[in-house]
């Protein structure tokens, strides 16, 4: 099957289409650019309506980092004794993986597999 390009027709094969083609008129022809580059028209309006919608979002978004931004630097200026505590929160807590698996090189102690690993070889062992 062959398309006609102006209407969109098919035709079997090379002569049927070239008859029917000689049918399209000139007036036709232009009548059908119209409609295409006003279907064209339509269709940018729709993106320049959603690129309107994209660039108030982005806006927002700005607003919301400007807000984390803030409140990471009231964080870092909190006060020393708060700190303080979060640093001993945090070092007490990297104690107990270092007591949990003491024979893994540091390397291995925050992979994954080697816990997925050692969950396995566990099981296997129980039964
Ligand atoms: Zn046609």
């Amino acid at each position: 099957m062959i398309e006609c390009r102006i209407c969109g027709k098919e035709f079997p094969n090379m002569a049927s289409l070239a008859g029917h083609i000689r049918g399209h008129n000139q007036s036709s022809f232009q009548q059908i650019l119209i409609e295409a580059l006003n279907k064209q028209n339509e269709l940018l309006e729709k993106i320049l309506v959603e690129l309107e919608e994209i660039h108030s979002l982005l806006e927002r978004l700005n607003v919301v980092e400007t807000r984390i931004e803030e409140t990471v630097t009231s964080k870092a200026i909190m006060p020393s004794s708060e700190r303080h505590q979060a640093k001993e929160e945090e070092a007490s807590h990297q104690a107990k993986i270092s007591k949990e698996e003491p024979s893994l090189p540091s390397f291995l102690r925050d992979n994954p597999w080697i816990k997925i690993l050692g969950k396995h070889v566990l099981e296997g062992d129980k039964k």
